[in-house]
């Protein structure tokens, strides 16, 4: 049967897609009806309580759009971007492109889903370490772009190491309760981890396996002594209490012991709101299904234009657009792509173009950012939004 998943040359070749767009491209074709129409991509409202999002899975798109006879222009990947504003636009023949909207809405909509979450836990834990550890809650297939999005929104680093390599860094990790379940003893375990790694791997002992967090972190101090980097609070939400207090007391316990500098890395059910919480004893998150199962951003596709004349469906503005974002103060404003540059309405600062061109007939205009550089983009975003 094989894994369930659709190969790079299926999705190229049109195949994943609606039916009903294969339907209408027939129907087109019957009567000889083909024209140049141009597309627009926003999403009307974002998800739950999310007041911003990031756009990611540009390149993606670009990947497939390559190879096709159109013209591309978009926001770049990782801008922040809000309900109801353009964030990519297809231009071309209805036919030459019209099949492949399933795929980019795809693309697209689950990567900017992911990228949002991993930045909005990001800008809560500040300059708090995330890690994404959620990949093994979705198929394995995806979990290079599950964790591509999670890093390039902000996530320190990424748990799987196929995920790791394809974006150019060092897989991360700590150790997991198997171990110590199969040494049958923490202190076995501890040392065993430890005569094991080379020095690059910080060595963050779990310490609730079978002890009170308390007594767990004092006991891996007591062992790696001043190897010890972390320790790591995976409890359970069953048991957790008042987690703050928890977090307290083991912080207080090991600084008058000496290990101020032993970090406390907290994973299980973590979000942005409970990173809020936890702030003031955590040093470092794992973060899982709630970024790996992160709300995807509701883009749509829409005809904006057909044969260069502003039409669109009713509830749709017609024109294609351009999205304009004043340097100084930040206010955003939309125009028709054929407009002169405004200047902001607040401040008399002239206005910066936010969608520029990907694709001409299908050549590349610049090359793909890397994910260190998306990633940058999103921090110094996030410096201007709130939570
Ligand atoms: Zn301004």
């Amino acid at each position: 049967m094989g894994f369930q998943t659709a190969s790079d040359d299926c999705i190229k070749k049109g195949r994943v897609t609606d039916v009903y767009f294969e339907r209408v491209a027939r129907s087109l074709e019957g009567r000889g009806i083909n024209p140049l129409v141009s597309m627009e991509v926003r999403a009307t409202d974002l998800p739950g309580d999310w007041e911003w999002a990031i756009f990611a899975g540009l390149a993606e798109v670009l990947e497939l759009a390559q190879e096709l006879p159109v013209s591309l222009r978009a926001l770049e990947e990782g801008d922040i971007f809000h309900a109801g504003e353009p964030v990519l636009q297809v231009s071309g023949k209805y036919l030459d492109f019209g099949v492949y909207e399933t795929a980019i809405l795809g693309l697209i909509c689950q990567a900017s889903g992911i990228a949002t979450s991993a930045a909005r836990c990001k800008h809560a834990a500040g300059e708090r370490t995330v890690i994404s550890f959620g990949a093994r809650r979705m198929h394995p297939a995806l979990a290079p772009m599950i964790e591509r999005n999670a890093f390039v929104g902000g996530c320190d680093g990424v748990a799987v190491v196929e995920s790791a390599v394809r974006i150019g860094e060092e897989p991360s990790g700590t150790m997991s309760h198997t171990l110590i379940l199969c040494a049958r003893d923490e202190r076995v375990a501890f040392e065993a981890f430890d005569e094991s790694m080379g020095p690059d791997v910080k060595r963050i002992a779990l310490v609730d396996t079978f002890q009170d967090e308390k007594f767990g972190a004092l006991f891996a101090a007591e062992v790696l002594g001043e190897k010890l980097f972390a320790v790591r609070l995976d409890t359970p939400g069953s048991r957790r209490g008042d987690f703050p207090r928890i977090m307290e007391e083991v912080r207080w316990e090991l600084d008058i012991r000496g290990f101020e500098d032993v970090k406390l890395f907290i994973s299980g059910g973590i979000d942005e709101y409970k990173i809020l919480d936890y702030n003031r004893c955590a040093d470092a998150y794992g973060v899982g299904t709630h970024i790996s199962n992160s709300p995807v951003v509701n883009y749509s596709m829409d005809i904006v234009e057909i044969d260069g004349v502003p039409m669109a469906k009713r509830g749709k503005k017609s024109g294609l657009k351009q999205l304009w974002s004043c340097p100084s103060c930040g206010a955003r404003i939309q125009t028709l792509s054929s407009s002169d540059r405004p200047e902001c309405r607040e401040c008399g600062e002239e206005m910066k173009a936010m969608l520029s061109e990907k694709l001409d007939s299908g050549d590349r205009l610049s090359g793909d950012l890397t994910p260190r550089q998306i990633r940058s983009r999103v921090l110094e975003g996030l410096s201007t939004v709130r939570l």
